[in-house]
């Protein structure tokens, strides 16, 4: 187990109950090319096109790059640049729906006799990227550099950020297919190890999964892990560490210790894409906190978070907050005019933490911060040099090492905002880097 993190209330009894639903398509979906960790994809399409559901939109701009598909058939009404969770614009594509759902076929394959690189390619064009929040190009991870070895894969089962309930559903709904896509992941890297990671409040998943795993006739290991409730059991790095007791080196990747990590959506998107031929057009995310009904929704990517928070009876009040993804690492939104991307986990309406009169202190030095850091940082010094603008000192003191995982502002009594000058302390170095 890592040292450092939380125990976190859960909220998640709100969803967890909820079976997924399909969410309508949306009149118009907003598709933007920028919504994977790299460089943007480039647009195929222009005004008055007509496209199918499936159809490529946007083709990878680069290596660390993914293509983009349409998720309904209709027309292009033009690409403009759009506001993504987060803060950032990306080009868009905007598609006006035809209501008849047309979509690029299918192709069925036989995955047990394929070759490595053959899967590889099919999640590449499939536009799959990690679909836990962090975006990355799965084709890229499943690509292992030269001199490096992956031994196990690991199925990140944990969702532990409060609240998320839809990898729960996922798992509880599609747990065969979840499995089949998991050893997909591992003929691509030709790995007979795998390790399911599950969080003890969802032992009813890690039951289901045992029983099944009874009967199924594979060449790989897969164990079962229940970990304890502990926020960020998720983060890649503390998975490994939790499962396997290796330490991923400061600076390294998950392969440098032989592991590799994928989500549970990320690895049913991999499945339908070498099984069917099915690109990454839709996900499912939790909508909870103040809302009517809570749910666990299957949406089309591009659909507008405003149409969703409408059907599940938001309270918009403008002292409420909209919180895109969970509650720790998601990120505010100021209005829901934004769509579900490949990444959205979820929405949820919760109350600002910080009210009026409740205002940012100077550091008291208690020590908090550096208790729960699970990185072992010392987020209290870190934060006066970003707030200097002292980044030699910040990167010295390791600030590339912080997961942004908010556990230091979470228990700070001086509400320091400790996870925003973090981050702004890694792009400005990241800056500083690119023009060197
Ligand atoms: S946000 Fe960064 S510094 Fe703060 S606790 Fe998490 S890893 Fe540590
Ligand atoms: S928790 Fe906040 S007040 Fe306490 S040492 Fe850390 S930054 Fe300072």
């Amino acid at each position: 187990m890592f040292e450092g993190g939380l125990k976190l209330i859960g909220f998640k009894e709100l969803s967890k109950e909820k079976r997924i639903e399909d969410f309508p398509a949306p009149q118009q979906a907003v598709i933007p090319l920028s919504q994977h960790t790299g460089i943007p994809a480039k647009p195929v399409v222009k005004k008055g096109d007509k496209v199918l559901k499936r159809q490529v939109i946007g083709e990878a701009g680069g290596f660390i790059s993914s293509p983009v598909h349409s998720s309904i058939s209709g027309t292009v009404k033009g690409l403009e640049n759009r506001l993504l969770p987060g803060g950032k614009t990306s080009l868009s594509v905007i598609i006006e729906n035809d209501g008849n759902d047309t979509a690029v076929e299918g192709v069925q394959n036989d995955w047990k006799n394929m070759e490595p690189g053959k899967i590889i390619s099919l999640v590449q064009q499939a536009g799959i990227v990690g679909m836990g929040g962090a975006a990355f190009p799965s084709f890229v991870k499943l690509s292992i550099p030269k001199g490096k070895k992956a031994e196990c894969v690991i199925l990140n089962g944990c969702e532990c950020e409060p609240f998320l309930t839809a990898d729960y559903r996922v798992m509880k709904e599609h747990y065969a297919e979840v499995i089949e896509g998991l050893l997909i992941v591992c003929r691509a890297l030709s790995v007979k190890q795998s390790y399911i990671g599950i969080e003890s409040n969802k032992k009813d998943i890690a039951v289901l999964v045992k029983k099944f795993l009874e009967n199924l006739q594979t060449s790989v290991s897969i164990e079962v892990r229940i970990l304890p409730e502990k926020y960020p059991q998720g983060s890649e790095k503390h998975l490994i560490k939790s499962i396997t007791g290796k330490e991923v080196p400061s600076g390294g990747l998950p392969v440098d210790v032989g592991c590799v990590v994928f989500n549970v959506q990320t690895v049913l998107a991999i499945r339908d894409a070498v099984c069917r031929g099915i690109p990454l057009t839709e996900r499912v995310l939790t909508v909870t906190g103040l809302v009517k009904t809570t749910k666990n929704l299957r949406v089309r990517i591009g659909t507008p978070i405003s149409d969703i928070l409408a059907y599940c009876g938001a309270d918009l009040r403008p002292e409420l907050k909209i919180v895109i993804g969970g509650p720790m690492m998601g990120v505010n939104i100021a209005s829901p005019e934004i769509p579900v991307i490949k990444s959205t986990t979820g929405i949820i309406i919760i109350p600002e933490e910080i009210t009026p009169g409740d205002e940012i202190q100077p550091c008291i030095r208690c020590g908090k911060c550096i208790e729960v850091c699970p990185m072992k940082l010392v987020p209290a010094e870190l934060g006066r040099y970003a707030e200097a603008k002292n980044w030699d000192m910040c990167r010295n003191l390791g600030v590339a090492d912080c997961i942004e995982c908010g556990c230091c502002s979470y228990v700070c009594p001086a509400k320091r905002p400790l996870v925003e000058l973090f981050k702004w302390a890694k792009s400005e170095i990241n800056k500083e880097g690119k023009s060197k």
